[in-house]
């Protein structure tokens, strides 16, 4: 056919985590002994409590429509936990809950942004945000940060990037893919601007429980009023619960943005998973001790990576704060060969580790670092310790 699709749609990329990860998949398929470093999802099972609530909900006909928004039960679990753990006050009514993170921050930007709106997004990032932005028509204004800077924006950037079309930041911490963390004052410092130049954040704080050592963990929204009627707090169920499948996501907001993402949503979406939500309730109210078992191993793996990479030839890592992933710098690599051919990107790179060292590994080009690659620590501690060899032994060949 002649006729012209969509031109939003065709500008859109396919992520490029999926098809290394789909690559790694086929390969071990096939009988392939291959480390896969590229997972998003913790690598364990959805804790028991949760799962047992999902059967009780099926059981007990919990199986139709909900508000869109959401059950009231979840909203005020969600409500509950937004005034313990991040200190923050929003209300059932200032809650919609949406199928897993992706789906809120969809909510979140289609309510916000009109065509040829710009979003700063701080660079390194979690490659959706820029797709996202695209798809309602805005225009995604990327930020360098520095290794120096920990891959943080700072407010004198974040100042200096603000035009007269900004409607929005976009905050990520804990940081996919550099598992840095925002600390109190950086926070406030970039608050300050956010205020004074009056534009929204959309903080990101999908990774929020997995933080480490004696990091902080602050919700930018909690500093003040004027921030906190400028933020939009989205999080979700996935990665600090092991619940990647259920799809469950939400945003804290004033009462009018809720109410905007709760009716795109309405025509959307309609509500998220009936019983997907009751097992939200049971992980939001039941015992906690799940997760933090899950954060525990994580931080056991992270400590064991960063103290490996410390001792690898060429690459180098900021120890990570938060999140599950480790972020290599591979800038020295580049220019060297390996068996008689020059290394000249990051992909160039990628594909070897998988070719010939069987690891899969997630190269962030996607992420706006061409330089640097995406190490998961959501796999076994087997998997870790012979990746890591084989990276290493790669390393080793290079001229
Ligand atoms: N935000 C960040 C930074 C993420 O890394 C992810 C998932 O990888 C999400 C949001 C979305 O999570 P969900 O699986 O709940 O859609």
């Amino acid at each position: 056919m002649s006729l012209e699709l969509s031109k939003k749609a065709m500008e859109v990329k396919p992520s490029s985590t999926l098809a290394i990860t789909a690559k790694a998949k086929k390969l071990k398929a096939e009988g392939k002994d291959i480390v896969g470093f590229g997972a998003g999802e913790p690598d364990f099972a959805t804790p028991e409590n949760i799962c047992l609530a999902a059967k009780r909900a099926i059981d007990g006909g919990c199986t139709k429509y909900t508000p869109a928004a959401g059950t009231q039960e979840l909203r005020e679990a969600i409500s509950k936990k937004f005034k313990s753990f991040n200190h923050l006050d929003y209300a059932a009514d200032q809650i919609v809950v949406s199928n897993g993170g992706k789906h809120s921050l969809t909510n979140i930007f289609e309510a916000l942004i009109n065509p040829g709106d710009e979003v700063i997004i701080p660079a390194p990032f979690w490659l959706s945000y820029p797709e996202m932005v695209k798809l309602c028509g805005g225009v995604p204004v990327f930020v360098n940060c520095p290794a120096e800077s920990h891959y943080k924006i700072t407010a004198a950037q974040l100042n200096e990037a603000i035009t007269d079309k900004t409607k929005a930041l976009v905050l990520n911490s804990p940081n996919n893919p550099t598992g840095m963390i925002y600390t109190r004052e950086e926070l406030e410092a970039i608050a300050d601007v956010v205020v004074k130049k009056d534009i929204y954040v959309i903080a990101d704080e999908m990774y929020e429980y997995l933080v480490y050592d004696n990091n902080e963990f602050v919700s930018i929204a909690s500093l003040n009023e004027e921030i906190y009627k400028r933020t939009i707090t989205c999080s979700g169920l996935s990665k600090s619960y092991s619940m990647t499948g259920w799809r469950i996501g939400y945003a804290g907001a004033s009462k009018e943005i809720a109410k905007l993402m709760s009716s795109i949503q309405s025509h959307q979406a309609s509500n998220p998973n009936s019983i997907a939500q009751a097992a939200a309730v049971e992980a939001l109210n039941g015992p906690q001790d799940a997760p933090a078992v899950m954060k525990a191993e994580f931080d056991r793996r992270r400590k064991y990576m960063v103290d490996r990479i410390s001792k690898m030839p060429y690459i180098t890592a900021i120890k990570p704060q938060g999140a599950f992933y480790v972020f290599l710098d591979f800038s020295k690599v580049f220019g060297m060969s390996y068996k008689e051919q020059k290394i000249q990107t990051i992909s160039d790179i990628a594909k070897i580790l998988i070719d010939d060292f069987l690891t899969a590994v997630i190269p962030c080009t996607d992420f706006g670092a061409p330089h640097n690659i995406r190490l998961s620590y959501a796999i076994s501690m087997e998997d870790i310790e012979k990746g890591l060899h084989r990276i290493e032994d790669f390393l080793k060949t290079l001229k």
